[in-house]
């Protein structure tokens, strides 16, 4: 390939604008694109997959300081094929997956169909995920699969159930409502949508309670109402969650679409044992990354995984991005950009 798409993030003044540009194949280090920081990697990869996270849609739009350098490619997921290799871990054609380490914030990410990265950043993908199926996971799906995990090293089982999930017909809610129903949870799906009832029932969901219910300040204690939670949404909603938890119950959290606050009492920490749990997936160490592939790779029906995902152009992340943080995207957003 001699020349590769990309979206590029510029700024002029304090003003900041998303394009899709054409670059040389060897633009990635040097020019308008050169960077050390960004582009110290020994492994070159042909993205086919990326995909639109909430941060990337902040990252567009600039409605949060999420771009660090500019320009920048954003994207904080890719997946793809791996075209040269200085590293012995890797070799040309094998399949990739990378998410996180600032991707998309401090160095160039996914949204474009050439990136270079260290070879110790990159994940190969399991026999049996596409890139595709990788991306249809994609950040929020590994977030959500790291709160699993966190939750299950607390202890907890489905016996311990159910589960509450938060931001359900989110990205990372539904990827959490498959998990958490696949292993035998009874989920309850928190969502501000109640026509997507259907659909949070069809990846597992067993009761919807709804997303004002959990938003309005409750007490420091409340009624016994799961055992476990994966909370996408922060502030009162979180506060709510951990003061509805069962004695030696846990909440994983990791995410803020309701709020960065968390106006919460210390009573169900003291009182009934319950644990924060919280969950990182831009620095989450290698081992974890692996496990959790293959956690996914092994527990996400493709079916199921489909279902929940809609599939865009290069040239439809721009106005998509607004969609998305008007909550008006339905599970996981796969950009296609091959
Ligand atoms: P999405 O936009 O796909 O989903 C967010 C969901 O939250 C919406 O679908 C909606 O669900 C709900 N929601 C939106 N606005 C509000 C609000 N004001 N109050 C309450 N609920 C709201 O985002 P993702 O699933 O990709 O990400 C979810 C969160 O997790 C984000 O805050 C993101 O930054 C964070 N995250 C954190 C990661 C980490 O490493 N810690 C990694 C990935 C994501 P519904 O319509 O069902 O109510």
């Amino acid at each position: 390939m001699s020349k590769f798409k990309a979206i590029l993030v510029e700024k002029s003044g304090s003003a900041q604008q998303a394009v899709i540009r054409e670059f040389e194949a060897d633009d990635l280090g040097s020019g308008e694109l050169a960077d050390a920081e960004r582009v110290a990697g020994d492994v070159t990869v042909r993205v086919t997959h990326s995909s639109l996270n909430y941060k990337d849609a902040l990252a567009l739009t600039g409605r949060a300081p999420i771009v660090r350098k500019f320009p920048l490619i954003p994207g904080i997921d890719f997946a793809g094929v791996v075209e040269t290799s200085g590293s012995p871990d890797f070799g040309p054609g094998d399949p990739v997956v990378l998410t996180g380490w600032g991707a998309g914030e401090s160095r160039h990410g996914g949204f474009a169909q050439r990136a270079r990265w260290p070879a110790d950043k990159l994940v190969a993908l399991p026999p049996g995920l596409s890139a595709e199926q990788a991306m249809s996971i994609g950040t929020a799906g590994l977030t959500a699969m790291l709160c699993v995990l966190a939750l299950e090293r607390h202890g907890l089982k489905p016996a311990n159930g159910p589960a509450v999930v938060t931001g359900a017909a989110g990205g990372v809610g539904s990827v959490a409502i498959a998990l958490l129903a696949r292993r035998g949870w009874k989920v309850i799906a928190s969502t501000g949508r109640p026509d997507e009832t259907g659909y949070l029932k069809s990846l597992g969901a067993e009761e919807i309670v709804a997303r004002s219910e959990l938003a309005a300040p409750g007490k420091p204690l409340g009624k016994e109402s799961w055992g476990a939670g994966v909370d996408t949404v922060g502030s009162t909603t979180l506060a709510n969650l951990c003061a509805r938890t069962r004695y030696g119950g846990a909440i994983a959290a990791c995410g803020l679409a309701g709020g960065m606050d968390l106006p919460a009492s210390v009573a169900p920490f003291i009182l009934r044992n319950v644990a924060l749990l919280g969950v990182d997936s831009v620095q989450a160490p290698m081992p974890l990354r692996v496990e959790a592939w293959q956690r996914l790779a092994a527990d996400l029906d493709p079916q199921q995984l489909a279902s929940m995902t809609r599939k865009i152009s290069l040239e439809e992340v721009i106005p998509t991005a607004a969609e998305l943080l008007d909550g008006k995207v339905r599970g996981r957003i796969v950009v296609e950009v091959g």
